[in-house]
């Protein structure tokens, strides 16, 4: 493929928080006509599947490093969650207590990088050849210049991007332009939280993005760098609107459950909660992953000397649907992920299993239940066929299941769980009820939520193209980790062998 050695440049632009169905429906209506010839003249697939969760952590960072969370000291992302306690499986019983990552406080966020395993590679890093990187507010920047725009809004991401070009030299020694550039654009994930997916000012601010994305490259064909440069455009993560609000923090004051202390290591558990919820309980120490007796004869400091079962506990939240915990004896090549789901006519619980083998791209997990079907998989031709009690691995999951809701979720679920720092227990209302409850407290509720593993959560939009060179190409399903190795293979370059995904082309 002769053509594509003449790609020098990448860059890559990540709108926060937008589901693929919108994006193609604005450019259907004739909203995002950049946009729109970048589909007809290039690559791009309608049915790109992210990671579960669906949160821009762990989203964003498997994104550019075409990875996913797992057992980070070997192989992962390293980051579970949006919200997690830093436990190890070597815990370190010194003085010290697991310390609770918040990505919503300003140090939570500025320590993405180093929270980052070091075993997974940046696209920046993946790049062999000598060259420069600049990250336009891309917060996700190990192996990159990092650029914060001198106006701090969208359109500021993109003229940072254009003065890469423009003058080198102000964010670099050399004075080359950057083979590959990241911009990430946050207000549109404000906005939709905010707002909503409906809402006017979210629609608008895609609209702008496609205006000042349509500037970006009439300067790159004036300045002669259009026909060597690949332009990515994707999200993090789609999106939903949750029924009903909940405040959860009476229900866990009249438990007794307390809420840890991080600085002195006591309390009970620590929780954040949209629609899925994470919830960590102490086990023999703070340290410690407790095992399912533990969580069963939980004794909670206030609850008088009763002993608590916490899954009857995390069943008693309304709207329940879903409860996924760790086996005990997990390791990260084998184990075992549990799985129950509430049928809300009858109130019976029905029980299934994950098990996974392998790690990266050699995992394959097998999915078994007992009395009754829990995802809707049953229902479905393509993934029925996947309920033949065999491991799979995620491209053959990701076939299965992408038009469907939980498209690729038996691969995710067991890559989350097998990082030591993902919670306990986790469950989910499949956005019935949104509770917005964090490490104790019930925060500004916000019904414009995204998190679970619902089709229009877990499906972003995927469009390369902006260059002659690149090839037309209609993709029926793909996933968020093979946007890096497909953008490396227009460079001329190969993926990392952390790398899940693989090239679309
Ligand atoms: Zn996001």
């Amino acid at each position: 493929m002769a053509h594509i050695s003449k790609i020098n440049q990448i860059i890559l632009i990540l709108l926060d928080d937008v589901r693929s169905s919108h994006l193609f429906g604005l450019i259907e209506d004739g909203k995002l006509p950049t946009m729109k010839k970048i589909m007809e003249d290039g690559i791009f697939s309608k049915n790109c599947i992210t990671s579960f969760y669906s949160v821009t952590f762990p989203c964003y960072p498997n994104v550019i490093t075409g990875a996913y969370s797992g057992y980070f000291p070997k192989e992962g992302s390293g980051i579970p969650a949006y919200h997690w306690v830093n436990r190890t499986d070597t815990p370190q019983h010194d003085d010290k207590f697991p310390f609770i990552r918040n990505y919503n406080e300003r140090k939570g966020i500025m320590n993405i990088g180093n929270d980052l395993g070091t075993t997974v590679k940046t696209i920046f890093e993946q790049d062999r050849k000598e060259g420069n990187h600049l990250s336009a507010l891309n917060i996700v920047n190990r192996g990159s210049h990092f650029a914060v725009p001198p106006q701090f809004n969208t359109e500021g991401v993109f003229k940072t991007i254009q003065e890469g070009f423009e003058n080198p030299k102000k964010f670099f020694e050399t004075n080359e332009a950057p083979r590959i550039t990241v911009g990430y654009v946050p207000a549109t994930d404000s906005l939709m939280h905010e707002k909503g997916f409906n809402h006017e000012d979210y629609i608008n601010e895609i609209i702008r993005c496609d205006e000042y994305l349509g500037k970006l490259i009439n300067y790159l064909e004036r300045a002669g760098y259009l026909d060597s440069t690949a332009i990515c455009i994707t999200s993090d993560h789609g999106n939903y609107e949750a029924k009903k609000m909940f405040d959860l923090e009476p229900y866990f004051n009249q438990i007794g459950l307390v809420q840890y202390n991080p600085k002195k290591g006591t309390g009970d558990f620590d929780c954040a909660i949209g629609s899925v919820g994470t919830f960590n309980f102490r086990g023999n120490t703070w340290h410690d992953h407790p095992t399912i007796d533990q969580l069963k004869h939980f004794q909670a400091t206030l609850s008088k000397n009763k002993e608590l079962n916490l899954f009857d506990v995390l069943w008693n939240i309304p709207g329940v649907k879903y409860l996924y915990y760790r086996d005990d004896d997990n390791t990260p090549d084998k184990g075992i992920i549990h799985l129950e789901y509430k049928d809300s006519k009858s109130n019976k619980i029905h029980h299934g299993m994950i098990e996974y083998r392998g790690h990266g791209r050699n995992q394959t997990t097998k999915y078994v239940h007992e009395s009754e079907e829990l995802f809707g998989y049953s229902q479905n031709e393509s993934a029925s066929k996947l309920l033949d009690g065999k491991f799979h691995d995620i491209d053959e999951w990701l076939a299965a299941t992408h038009h469907i809701d939980f498209p690729m979720f038996i691969d995710q679920l067991p890559r989350t769980f097998k990082n030591p720092r993902s919670c306990d227990i986790m469950i989910s209302t499949c956005g019935e009820y949104c509770f917005s409850y964090e490490h104790g407290k019930t925060m500004e509720p916000h019904v414009y939520s995204h998190d679970i593993a619902l089709k229009e959560s877990m499906t972003v939009p995927l469009l390369i193209g902006g260059n002659p060179n690149i090839p037309e190409l209609h993709v029926k399903y793909c996933k968020t980790t093979d946007i890096v190795p497909t953008l490396l293979h227009l460079l001329g370059e190969q993926p990392h062998q952390s790398v899940v995904g693989k090239s679309l082309v």
